[in-house]
């Protein structure tokens, strides 16, 4: 018996493609459209991407001595090559940014569409637009800053050629110190381009400004500084390795009487993960072998612990000459990564006629969807990568802003695996929802040249 209350079977989902917006095209935006269509053989990806260009962080944030990373990009290549996606460039979705208030580089501006209008548009859509903001520093935030204090994400983007940030002409003349602030890997980052030299430089893709610009760099010596000790650095060893083996460069260890208290006995602790336990080694080896830095033109890196920086000293031109630091003190066993610090009363002043702010990124929450994130606002409440309905999330905006590419790559293809699973597959999704709970049996037949379904 044919049944007037079957739903039109044309309007199924599961009879037409399922569309998909994806918002961001770094790693996790190009691996989930991968991974969908991949999955779903008929799924239409539009990615919408604020910047001109895609790829995100694999192009503006990878550092340019580090190719083999960007290796990820023919992979997504090979997915916009699909005719069944579409890159929308220079469209921002969601509110303002610093391109929309014109802080960004004159003349570059991207349209801006509300994400309610997509989402009225598409069967699912995908937030994957990372973090795109500097968590701040109380330091930076009690004093006006001098000049020659700058944002890493900021330096990182200039160097790289992001849009954003080529008005920045960072100043690396003032003098033979920098200080980077932050004890994670885009600290590393920015001590080795600074170090690295011409040499290294010239055949790398960063932007021939750089490159002329660090050219005419004076500085020497590049002192990377942490709030806490080792066993609780961000940073990974083969990053720290490069840095410490950088031709031409020596590594000045810290203080024993630092170092000292907090290496001890790190071998008897099962607690260490091995990477841990490597760096820690590492560092007693560079320790022991206790490198003389005579000859100060030559240039130097050094790692720092138990320092947070206070305030920045300006000279009469509001110009940073100096970082005063808290000393800190590791409130618990210092062998595990998650003891906290304390300032112990002294103060420490470290020269530096450049600092990098380098202790994370942020995330900026979407007009309309404010309730969605955590209380610190850097990644969206979720499961399984959804936010809602017809909502998800991937990569730096769902996880939080850590984490290198593979990781995104994991964490995106869960969240294309939910749209899959999840979204809104009409006759299907009833099914689904209800299953056993109503008593129904369904047959699928060929009538001319349209699917109908039969309730009997
Ligand atoms: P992103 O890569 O940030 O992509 C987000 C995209 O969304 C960007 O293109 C952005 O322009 C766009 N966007 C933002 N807002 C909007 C909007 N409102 N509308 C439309 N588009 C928007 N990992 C490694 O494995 N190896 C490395 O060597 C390495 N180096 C790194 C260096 C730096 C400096 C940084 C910060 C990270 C590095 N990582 C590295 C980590 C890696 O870059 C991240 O894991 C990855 O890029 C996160 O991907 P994502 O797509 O979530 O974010
Ligand atoms: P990160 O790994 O989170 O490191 C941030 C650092 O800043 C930590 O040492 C943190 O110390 C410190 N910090 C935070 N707030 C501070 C404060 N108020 N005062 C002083 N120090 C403070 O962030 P990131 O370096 O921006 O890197 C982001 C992600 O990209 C990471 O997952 C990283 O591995 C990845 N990445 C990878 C590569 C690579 O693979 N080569 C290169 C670059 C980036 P506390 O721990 O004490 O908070």
């Amino acid at each position: 018996m044919w049944s007037s209350e079957v739903p039109a079977p044309m309007t199924s989902r599961a009879l037409r493609p399922l569309s998909v917006a994806i918002i961001g095209s770094g790693p996790a935006g190009f691996y989930t459209a991968y991974r969908l269509m991949d999955r779903l053989p008929d799924a239409m990806v539009d990615m919408y991407e604020k910047l001109p260009v895609p790829f995100g962080l694999s192009r503006f944030g990878v550092a340019p001595d580090h190719p083999e990373v960007k290796n990820c990009q023919d992979k997504f290549d090979e997915v916009a090559a699909s005719t069944r996606f579409r890159f929308i460039g220079n469209t921002m979705v969601g509110g303002a940014s610093s391109f929309a208030n014109g802080s960004g580089t004159p003349g570059f501006k991207p349209n801006v569409v509300p994400l309610q209008v997509v989402r009225g548009n598409y069967d699912a859509v995908v937030l994957a637009y990372g973090a795109e903001s500097d968590k701040t520093l109380a330091a930076a935030a009690t004093t006006t800053t001098p000049t020659g204090v700058m944002s890493a994400r900021a330096f990182v983007g200039w160097y790289n050629g992001h849009p954003e940030f080529q008005h920045l002409e960072p100043d690396l003349t003032a003098g033979e110190h920098a200080v980077v602030v932050g004890h994670g890997n885009v600290a590393l980052d920015v001590a080795r381009v600074l170090l690295a030299g011409m040499v290294t430089l010239r055949h790398t893709d960063i932007t021939d400004r750089a490159l002329s610009v660090l050219a005419t760099s004076t500085i020497r010596n590049v002192r990377v500084v942490g709030r806490r000790g080792p066993a609780q650095a961000a940073f990974t060893n083969k990053e720290v390795r490069e840095l410490m083996t950088l031709p031409g460069v020596t590594y000045v260890p810290p203080p024993a009487d630092v170092l000292a208290p907090l290496l001890d006995r790190f071998q008897d602790k099962t607690a260490l993960s091995r990477s841990q336990k490597r760096l820690l080694q590492l560092l007693q080896k560079k320790q022991q072998e206790q490198q003389q830095h005579d000859d100060h033109r030559r240039p130097s890196f050094s790692l720092d612990f138990l320092l947070s920086p206070s305030q920045f000293i300006a000279d009469a031109d509001n110009h940073v000459q100096a970082v005063e630091f808290d000393r800190m003190h590791l409130d618990g066993d210092p062998v595990n990564k998650h003891t906290s610090a304390r300032p112990t009363g002294q103060i420490l002043q470290v020269p530096a006629a450049a600092v990098f702010v380098s202790v994370g990124y942020q995330t900026q929450p979407l007009a309309g969807i404010e309730h969605a994130y955590n209380s610190s606002g850097n990644r969206l409440f979720h499961d399984l990568g959804k936010v809602g309905s017809g909502l998800y999330a991937a990569g730096w905006i769902k996880r939080g802003p850590i984490g290198v590419i593979a990781e995104t790559m994991y964490d995106a293809f869960e969240t294309a695996d939910t749209v899959n699973d999840n979204d809104r597959r009409g006759w299907d999704g009833v099914q689904a929802t209800l299953g056993s709970a109503l008593n129904w049996h369904v047959a699928e037949r060929e009538l001319g040249k349209s699917h109908m379904l039969a309730v009997l």
